[in-house]
C-alpha cells in the first residue's frame, strides 16, 4: 500500500482507530482419536494420533485496541494476508468498509479469508466498547439448544455400524442433547446409511431432532431420492447436502423437494449472502445456512440470517465456537448449535485453544441440551496464545 493509501485512509478512520497492525498466526494442534486416511471428513477411530493446522489473528489499532480470533480454515492464510494488507489503515469499527473491500479483492476466492479479520474486528469493537458481540448485534444472551453432529461412518471405529450410531445417539441423549446429526459413509452406496437412518428413527425418534448430512458424498440424484424417502420414514427434522452436486444444483434440490417430504438444507458449501439468496428464490432449500468462518465472517453470517427471515425462513449455523454463539444469540430464526464433529471415542475437530473455561467439548452440554451464551466483552473469550507461539508453522505480520 503506497503511503499516500495509508494516510487517505486513516483520514478516513479519524483518531486512533485505524488498523496498524494484523498479524497471523498458522500453528498445529493435536487431535485424538480420529482418522483422516479412509475420509477426509474425519471417521471416529480409537488411539489414532493426528495433528491439523489452525489459524488464528490478531489487529491493533493506532491507540491500541487489539481483537483477535482463532478458528475457521487454515488453508486461505494467503487471502487472509492478502486482505490484512489491503485495511491498514482503515477504520477499525468500520466493518461494512472491510466486508466490502474482502467481497471485492477475495471474489474470485469465494472470500474465506476474510472471515478471521472480520471475527477479530468484532472482538475489537466490543473490547473496545465495553460490550459483548451478542450486546453489539443487538441480541439477548441465552442458552443455545444444541445438536450433536458425529463424524462419519467407517470400518473399525466407533461409529462403524447403523446400530453404532444409535446407541451413539443414546448416549448423546442422556448427556443432555436433544439433536443428533449424522454424517454417513462414503462408500458410494445407500445401504448404510439408509440402515442408520431408520435405526435412528426406532431409538430415539420422537425424543430428539435427527439430522442427516450426506456432505454431498453420495454420488446421483437417484440415491440422494432414495435415502430421503428413508428420513421422510423416519421422521427426519433436515437432510443436509444430499449429493454430489455439491449442495448447489438449485434446480434439482427443488425437484427433491418435491418428491420428498423432509426439508432440505443446502448453503455450506454456497459462499455469502447473494448465491444464498439465489438458492432461496430458486426453491432450492427449506432451511438457510451460514457459518461465520465460511461466510466473511459475524457481518456476512447477519447478512444471510436477515436474507433468510425476509423470507420466511430459519438459517442454521454450521459449526460452533464463539462467533457462532454470539450469533446464534442475535438471531430470532434459527433453531439449533451445531457441535461438531463428536463419536463415542470423543476426537474433536477443534481442540481446546482458552485459558478461559470455553468449550465446545460434547461432555461439556448442560443437562439441558444446551451451551451458555457468553457475555464478557468483545467475543468474551481468551485464548492460549502461549499455546500458539509453542506450536507454531508462521507467522506473519502485516504493518
Ligand atoms: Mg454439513
Amino acid at each position: 500500500m503506497s503511503d499516500m493509501q495509508t494516510t487517505a485512509n486513516a483520514d478516513t478512520a479519524g483518531k486512533g482507530a485505524a488498523i496498524r497492525k494484523v498479524e497471523i498466526f498458522l500453528f498445529t494442534q493435536e487431535m485424538n482419536n480420529v482418522a483422516f486416511d479412509v475420509n477426509p471428513g474425519g471417521i471416529d477411530m480409537p488411539g489414532v494420533r493426528t495433528k491439523r493446522t489452525r489459524l488464528g489473528v490478531t489487529i491493533e489499532t493506532v491507540d491500541g485496541s487489539r481483537g483477535e480470533y482463532i478458528g475457521g480454515r487454515s488453508d486461505t492464510v494467503l487471502h487472509t494476508k492478502f486482505l490484512a494488507k489491503w485495511i491498514l489503515g482503515d477504520n477499525a469499527l468500520g466493518r461494512e468498509q472491510v466486508y466490502e473491500k474482502a467481497r471485492r479483492y477475495l471474489r474470485k476466492e469465494d472470500r474465506i479469508g476474510a472471515c478471521q479479520i472480520d471475527n477479530a474486528l468484532w472482538d475489537l469493537a466490543g473490547k473496545r466498547a465495553g460490550a459483548s458481540v451478542t450486546q453489539l448485534l443487538g441480541g439477548t444472551p441465552r442458552r443455545l439448544p444444541a445438536y450433536a453432529s458425529t463424524w462419519f461412518g467407517g470400518d473399525g471405529g466407533g461409529l462403524a455400524t447403523p446400530e453404532a450410531f444409535a446407541d451413539f445417539a443414546e448416549e448423546c441423549y442422556e448427556l443432555g442433547f436433544r439433536g443428533f446429526k449424522m454424517h454417513g459413509w462414503t462408500d458410494g452406496g445407500t445401504e448404510r446409511d439408509i440402515g442408520a437412518i431408520l435405526a435412528l428413527g426406532r431409538r430415539v425418534g420422537g425424543r430428539m431432532a435427527l439430522m442427516h448430512d450426506s456432505a454431498c458424498h453420495l454420488k446421483t440424484f437417484g440415491d440422494a431420492v432414495l435415502v430421503g424417502r428413508a428420513c421422510d420414514e423416519a421422521g427426519f427434522y433436515w437432510y443436509e447436502d444430499p449429493y454430489s452436486d455439491g449442495g448447489l444444483a438449485a434446480h434439482a434440490h427443488r425437484r427433491l423437494r418435491e418428491m420428498i417430504k423432509t426439508p432440505i438444507l443446502l448453503g455450506e458449501h454456497v459462499r455469502g449472502v447473494e448465491a444464498m439468496a439465489n438458492i432461496v428464490i430458486a426453491d432450492g432449500t427449506d432451511f438457510v445456512r451460514a457459518d461465520p468462518d465460511l461466510d466473511i465472517g459475524i457481518t456476512g453470517t447477519m447478512k444471510i440470517a436477515h436474507m433468510a427471515e425476509a423470507f420466511g425462513l430459519d438459517v442454521e449455523l454450521h459449526g460452533n465456537g464463539p462467533a457462532h454463539r454470539h450469533c446464534m444469540n442475535s438471531i430470532r430464526n434459527t433453531n439449533f448449535y451445531e457441535l461438531a464433529m463428536v463419536g463415542p471415542s470423543r476426537g474433536e475437530a477443534v481442540g481446546t485453544i482458552y485459558r478461559s473455561d470455553y468449550s465446545d467439548k460434547m461432555d461439556a452440554v448442560g443437562k439441558d441440551g444446551c451451551y451458555p451464551p457468553l457475555d464478557g466483552p468483545g467475543l468474551g473469550v481468551e485464548y492460549d496464545w502461549d499455546y500458539v507461539k509453542r506450536n507454531l508453522v508462521d507467522h506473519i505480520v502485516v504493518q
